[in-house]
């Protein structure tokens, strides 16, 4: 490390511990040239979450085009407080993932939490999503969700 007093090249560290909860390292360091000491920190630089794509392409995860996506399936159906929640969700989600995630990953976690908060929210999405050409996707779909968030027969 370059001292910042005289420039010199050369030091020793003195001290050296945890800092910022652990996310840090602090070190005291002293200068062999002027024998003056400054302290430098040193911290994991932040991991860029990577999107696949089904082409092979890879892209960095981008929080505002996932957002603006759901936004348009959500439109009129969730409010804006209810989308960033959900989106702030999702990148920790992928984040836990690994440094790449699939965008198919990424737009089923999508459909899964709006299958949850909104069934109209979830068609929308997966009409764009999964690509749907004519109404029997739609209603098979629809059957799908009926299926799975049908209430439990009474005993
Ligand atoms: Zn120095």
């Amino acid at each position: 490390m370059r001292c910042p007093y005289c420039r010199t090249n050369d030091d020793k560290v003195v001290d050296s511990r945890l800092a910022d909860d652990g996310a840090a390292i602090r070190r005291r360091r002293e200068c062999i040239g002027c024998g003056r000491r400054y302290t430098t920190y040193e911290r994991v630089e932040d991991v860029p979450l990577v999107v696949v794509k089904r082409s092979g392409a890879a892209e960095p995860f981008d929080r505002e085009k996932l957002r603006s996506g759901i936004e348009r399936a959500a439109s009129g159906r969730l409010d804006t407080a209810t989308v960033a929640t959900l989106v702030g969700a999702l990148e920790e989600e992928l984040r836990a993932v690994g440094a790449e995630v699939s965008s198919d990953r990424v737009g089923l976690a999508v459909l899964e939490h709006l299958r949850t908060l909104d069934p109209v929210a979830y068609l929308r999405f997966a009409s764009v999503y999964k690509g749907f050409e004519d109404l029997a996707d739609f209603a098979r779909e629809v059957g799908e969700l009926q299926k799975t968030s049908a209430p439990k027969p009474r005993r």
